[in-house]
C-alpha cells in the first residue's frame, strides 16, 4: 500500500465510494479509500435506496433533486450502471398529517420538484392494489425510484480507478494524526499513510474515527430492519410508497418481490454497533407485516424471502455532518445519514469533493456544517425526528 496519498477517505460505504469517485475526478491526485470490511458491508448495503425528493428543507430536497438527475443518468453522472429503476412514488397522508404534507408540498413546489397533490381515486389508480384505509390526501412524484445499493458503491469505486482512486478493502484506520492543528496522515492497519487530507466517511463510527483526532459529534444508532416478501402472481407494478398512515415503506423488489420496513414516528432502538444481531426479529417482522397488509391487502400471508437489521447513524438533527471543522485543516466529516443517506451520498460527494477543490458546489453545502450545532442552527424538517425530513 502507498505511504503518501493527496487525499485519504475513511470509509466505503455510499458516501465515501462517492467522495472517492468525486475527488479523483476533480484530479487533485493520489487519493486513497479505506474500508475495513468489503465495499457498502453495513449501512448502504442494507439500505432500501430509495431516491425520492419529497423533503422539507431546502438542502435536502435540492441534494435528493441532484441525486435525481444522477441516478436517471448513471451512467454519465456516477461513471456506470446504479441498477436504479424508475416507479414513481406515492406519498399518503391521514387527515392528522395533511398540514405537514401540504408544507412538504410548498418546500417542494419551490425548488419544481413536479410532485403533485392527487386525489384518493387516482392514488388507487396508480396502485390499485392498495387498501384506501384512512387515507385523507396523497402526493405523487413520477421521477422517484429505486436503486442498488451495492451496484452503486462497486460502480462510484471502480470506475474512479481510471482517475486515480485506490481503494483498499480489509484496510481499517486506526486514527487520524495532526501537527499544529492540521491534518498530517492516517494510521491503518497496514501502516501509516501521510497526507494533508482526510474525510472522514465512517458511518456509524465516524464520531470516533473523528474523536481520534480530537472532534467531538454527538451521535446516536437506531436498529433499523427491511424484509422482502413475494407478491402473488398478477399482484401488479408498485411504485415506492410512503405510508404514515400505516407506519410502513415498501416498494418493488426485483421481479416479483416487495420490500417493506417501518416508518418513523417510532422509538429509537439503540444497538451495539460493533455486536449486534444482523438478522431480522419477529417482533420487527410483525410490525412491519402488520402495516404492509393492512395497506396491501392481497399480500396477507406472502412467503417472507429475506428480512435483515441494519443502522442508522443519527445526528442531533436527523442530517448529515458534512464540511471542514475549522479547529483541523484538511479534516472534513460526511456521515450520519440516518434514513436518507443513500440517496443523498452521491450529490454529497459531488458538492464536497467541489468544496475542497475550489471549484463552486452544485448543491450549497453550508446548512450541513458540522458546526451548525454549536452555533445554534440545526436543521429543521416539518416530520421533526425520524426517516421523514
Ligand atoms: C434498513 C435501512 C433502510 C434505508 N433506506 C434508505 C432509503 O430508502 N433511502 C436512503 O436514501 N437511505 C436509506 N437508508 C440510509 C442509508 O442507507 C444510510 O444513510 C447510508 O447508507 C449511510 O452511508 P455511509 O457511507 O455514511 O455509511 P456506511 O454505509 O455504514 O459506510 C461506512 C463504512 O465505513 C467503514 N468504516 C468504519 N470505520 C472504519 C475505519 N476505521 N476504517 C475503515 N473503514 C471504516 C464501515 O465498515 C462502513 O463500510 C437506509 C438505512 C437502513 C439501515
Amino acid at each position: 500500500m502507498q505511504r503518501t496519498a493527496d487525499a485519504v477517505i475513511i470509509g466505503g460505504g455510499i458516501m465515501g465510494a462517492s467522495c472517492g469517485h468525486f475527488l479523483a475526478k476533480a484530479d487533485i491526485g493520489s487519493v486513497v479509500l479505506l474500508e475495513r470490511r468489503t465495499l457498502a458491508a453495513v449501512s448502504t448495503g442494507h439500505s432500501a435506496a430509495n431516491v425520492r425528493c419529497s423533503y422539507s428543507n431546502k438542502v435536502t430536497v435540492e441534494l435528493a433533486l441532484r441525486a435525481m438527475d444522477m441516478f436517471e443518468n448513471d451512467r454519465e453522472e456516477l461513471g456506470g450502471p446504479t441498477g436504479f429503476r424508475r416507479t414513481g412514488q406515492l406519498i399518503l397522508y391521514g387527515p392528522e398529517h395533511a398540514e405537514i404534507g401540504r408544507q412538504v408540498l410548498a418546500n417542494e413546489a419551490r425548488h419544481g420538484t413536479g410532485t403533485r397533490e392527487i386525489g384518493v381515486d387516482e392514488a388507487l389508480e396508480i396502485a390499485p392494489q392498495l387498501s384506501p384505509h384512512g387515507i385523507a390526501m396523497a402526493c405523487h412524484q413520477r421521477r422517484a425510484g429505486y436503486a442498488d445499493p451495492v451496484r452503486t458503491t462497486r460502480t462510484l469505486v471502480e470506475t474512479a480507478e481510471r482517475f486515480g482512486l485506490r481503494a483498499h478493502e480489509g484496510v481499517g484506520a486506526r486514527g487520524i494524526m495532526a501537527a499544529g492543528g492540521r491534518v498530517t496522515g492516517v494510521e491503518t492497519d497496514q501502516g501509516r499513510i501521510d497526507t494533508p487530507l482526510v474525510i472522514n466517511a465512517a458511518g456509524p463510527w465516524g464520531g470516533r474515527v473523528g474523536a481520534s483526532s480530537g472532534l467531538a459529534c454527538s451521535i446516536r444508532w437506531s436498529r433499523e430492519s427491511d424484509l422482502v416478501v413475494e407478491a402473488p402472481a398478477g399482484f401488479g407494478a408498485l411504485p415506492i410508497v410512503a405510508d404514515p398512515i400505516c407506519h410502513v415503506y415498501f416498494r418493488p423488489h426485483g421481479d416479483g418481490g416487495v420490500l417493506a420496513g417501518l416508518d418513523y414516528p417510532k422509538e429509537l432502538e439503540p444497538l451495539d454497533i460493533d455486536d449486534y444481531a444482523p438478522a431480522l426479529d419477529a417482533a420487527t417482522r410483525a410490525r412491519i407485516e402488520s402495516g404492509l397488509f393492512r395497506r396491501l391487502p392481497a399480500l396477507r400471508g406472502a412467503r417472507l424471502v429475506k428480512g435483515w437489521a441494519s443502522i442508522y447513524t443519527i445526528t442531533d438533527d436527523w442530517h448529515p455532518v458534512v464540511g471542514a471543522e475549522p479547529e483541523l485543516v484538511g479534516y472534513y466529516a460526511c456521515f450520519g445519514g440516518s434514513g436518507h443517506g443513500f440517496k443523498l451520498g452521491a450529490p454529497i460527494g459531488e458538492s464536497l469533493a467541489a468544496v475542497i477543490t475550489g471549484a463552486t458546489p452544485r448543491v450549497d453545502l453550508h446548512a450541513l456544517r458540522p458546526t451548525r450545532f454549536a452555533e445554534g442552527q440545526p436543521i429543521t424538517s416539518a416530520w421533526g425526528s425520524g426517516n421523514r425530513a
